[in-house]
Formats: C-alpha cells, sequence, structure tokens
C-alpha cells in the first residue's frame, strides 16, 4: 500500500498496546489481535506491547509470547509511567506504515481494524474511534466522561472529538509528527487532533473490560483532565481578569447603596456581612493562585528537560522485520538499534 508518509515503515503494520496489570485478558487480547491483524497482513505486522511497570506476570507473559511469535516486540518501561507516557513509548518504536493503537484490555475491538483500514484507504490520515455506546461502564464514569469533553470543547481552540480514547488508526506521518512533540504532558488524542491532516471518526460500541479492573480511577481521571485543559488552553488564566472585574463591579454598587442609605440618615450595619466577604475575597484569591501554580508548575516540570519515559529492555525476535523484502531499510535511528536487547 502506497501511503504518504515522509519515511518508509519497514512493515505495514505496528499494533501499539500499552499493558499495566492486564496478566489475566494477554492471552486473549494477543490471540484477538494477532488473528485480526494476520487476516489482512499476513507476517507483514508487528505487535508492540509495552509493559508499563505493571505489578502482576505481564511481562513475563509477554516474553513467551514475543519468544514464539516473530512479530511481538515486548518493550518493558524501567516503572510505571502511565497510560500516556507508555503509549508515547511504544509510538517511538513502531516500524509499520499504519499505526493501530489499542488499549490491553479487549475494550476496543481488534476486529475492527479492516473496516478502520477501509476509511484509511478512503484517503483518511487519522481514523479515531468514537463510542457510540459503553458497555460495563458506571453511570458515573460515563456522566463524568461526557462533562468533560464538554468542558474541555468550550475552553480549547483544538477540536477535540469528544467520546475518543486512544483507540484509533492513523498513518505513519501522523505518528512522526507525535514523535516530534517534546512535550511532557501529553493527551495524546488531543495532540493527534492538533496534528490535523485528514481525521475521521468511526463510530463503535465499546466493550466491557475483558478481565482484570480499570486502571484509571477518578484521581486519575481528574489528572488526565487537568492535562488535557492545560495543554490545550490558556483560558483558566484569565479567570482572574473576569472574577476581578465582577467582583470590582459587585464593589462599587455596594458602596452606591451604602452612600445611598448614608444620605438618608442612616448607616449600614454588619460586621458577619463583611466577614463572609472577606472570606470569599480570600478563597477566590487562593483560588486564583492554584490555577496559576498549575501552569507554573507545569512550565517547571517541562523546563526540566527529563527524559518521557525509560526503557528497561526492549525484546525482539532476531528475525527482524527489518530484512523484510522490499521494506525500506534503516529507517530506526542507530542510537535506538543499540539500545535494543534482541532475545533468542
Ligand atoms: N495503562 C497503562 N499504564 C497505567 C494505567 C493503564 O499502560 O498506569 C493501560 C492499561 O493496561 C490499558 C490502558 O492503559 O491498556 C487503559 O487503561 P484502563 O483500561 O484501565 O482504562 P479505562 O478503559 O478504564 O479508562
Ligand atoms: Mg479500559
Amino acid at each position: 500500500m502506497q501511503l504518504p508518509h515522509t519515511f518508509p515503515g519497514t512493515c505495514d503494520l505496528s499494533v501499539v498496546i500499552p499493558v499495566y496489570n492486564e496478566e489475566a485478558g494477554l492471552d486473549a487480547l494477543i490471540a484477538r489481535v494477532t488473528a485480526s491483524a494476520g487476516a489482512i497482513f499476513g507476517d507483514r505486522f508487528e505487535l508492540v506491547l509495552i509493559n508499563d511497570g505493571s505489578k502482576d506476570g505481564s511481562w513475563d507473559a509477554i516474553c513467551q509470547h514475543a519468544a514464539r511469535d516473530p512479530r511481538i516486540v515486548a518493550i518493558n518501561l524501567s516503572r510505571n509511567h502511565g497510560h500516556q507516557l507508555a503509549l508515547t513509548a511504544g509510538l517511538n518504536h513502531v516500524r509499520g506504515d499504519l499505526i493501530f493503537v489499542l488499549d490491553a484490555d479487549l475494550q476496543d475491538p481488534p476486529e475492527l481494524l479492516g473496516p478502520m483500514l477501509e476509511r484509511v484507504r478512503e484517503g483518511y490520515d487519522v481514523v479515531y474511534g468514537q463510542r457510540i455506546k459503553r458497555h460495563g461502564e458506571t453511570a458515573f464514569k460515563r456522566g463524568t466522561a461526557a462533562a468533560f469533553y464538554r468542558m474541555l470543547g468550550s475552553m480549547v481552540d483544538t477540536y477535540i472529538p469528544r467520546d475518543t480514547g486512544d483507540f484509533r488508526l492513523m498513518t505513519r506521518r501522523v505518528v512522526e509528527q507525535l514523535n516530534a512533540m517534546p512535550e511532557r504532558y501529553r493527551f495524546i488524542r488531543g495532540l493527534v487532533s492538533w496534528v490535523g491532516f485528514n481525521q475521521i471518526a468511526f463510530p463503535y460500541e465499546r466493550d466491557a473490560r475483558f478481565a482484570g479492573e480499570t486502571n484509571y480511577p477518578l484521581r486519575k481521571m481528574i489528572a488526565l483532565a487537568v492535562d488535557a485543559v492545560t495543554s490545550f488552553s490558556t483560558v483558566p488564566l484569565r479567570f482572574a481578569s473576569h472574577l476581578g472585574m465582577v467582583f470590582g463591579v459587585g464593589g462599587i454598587l455596594a458602596l452606591g447603596w451604602i452612600g445611598w442609605v448614608w444620605l438618608q440618615g442612616g448607616t449600614v450595619e454588619g460586621w458577619a456581612s463583611l466577614a463572609a466577604l472577606i472570606l470569599i475575597m480570600g478563597s477566590v484569591q487562593l483560588l486564583v493562585l492554584g490555577v496559576f501554580g498549575e501552569y507554573l508548575g507545569r512550565m517547571y516540570m517541562e523546563g526540566k528537560r527529563r527524559p518521557l519515559f525509560i526503557i528497561a529492555e526492549v525484546r525482539r525476535h532476531p528475525v527482524s522485520l527489518d530484512a523484510k523484502p522490499g521494506g525500506a531499510e534503516g529507517t530506526i535511528e542507530p542510537e535506538l538499534r543499540e539500545g535494543l536487547h534482541v532475545a533468542g
């Protein structure tokens, strides 16, 4: 397949899956993904599994699969880095012309690769899964997710489609742009949208988790939401001036009222209202400071320029896809190649 990209890949497809404590569902995942991708691409695809510091036996299971199936690339991160950075590590290692990203819990059906591929063949660079139904997720999760996408939409200039996850099929040129983005706080679905080219939604029904439980408790969901807002919008920084104006107008009105009462020969009583006002003003000022602090802290962390992720080990079968006849040679940077541990 001839696709527009700057550097051709050395295989047709890379499937990228971050894995965190997914031991229970891993066999089913690998079986379904290799069946689905194999039916279309035969041996000309790779399955990149990134172990994000799992505490269960996920890494051992991945290694066993990688030893048996030369199409599997196993990447072990030095510790848990979080979903978005694990995915970033995987995207940094892909060799395919097309990149298919999905979750390890089989919530995103791997069998949709075929229909999504049709859209790429029509000329789209990004085909992103958009959930029309979510099975097995609580009303609370659905509600908060919906509210979050609405709020985000009202604050950012980049169009970030709602009800999307990281489930998507992308061309290599999109992933190359993603890999060129140095930022630490990565809200990948937003970054993909920001890249542009032709993107299209692919409606699908999200399945329930195959095994295990969600690794996204409320705390992590809020952190992701804050990452999303701060990386795509500076609107919250303007709250301070808006609030300042509202309180200023309120103060002037109150002054007018006090003056009016004084002209009538009276005085306005009430230390209680005064105390309440001081507390409200104090809280507003602290809140605004907190928002500023959020942005400042992110600038500080970005300023350190630490690597986004640390790889402990990469296992690739010696019969590498690089040797594929007709495939372009040497698209993996030499320094990356040196860091590879190839298991026999
Ligand atoms: N994940 C990860 N690192 C983490 C948390 C999650 O790599 O710290 C992976 C996880 O294995 C899965 C994907 O990210 O493949 C999405 O996680 P999960 O299914 O728990 O999130 P949910 O679907 O509940 O939002
Ligand atoms: Mg999930």
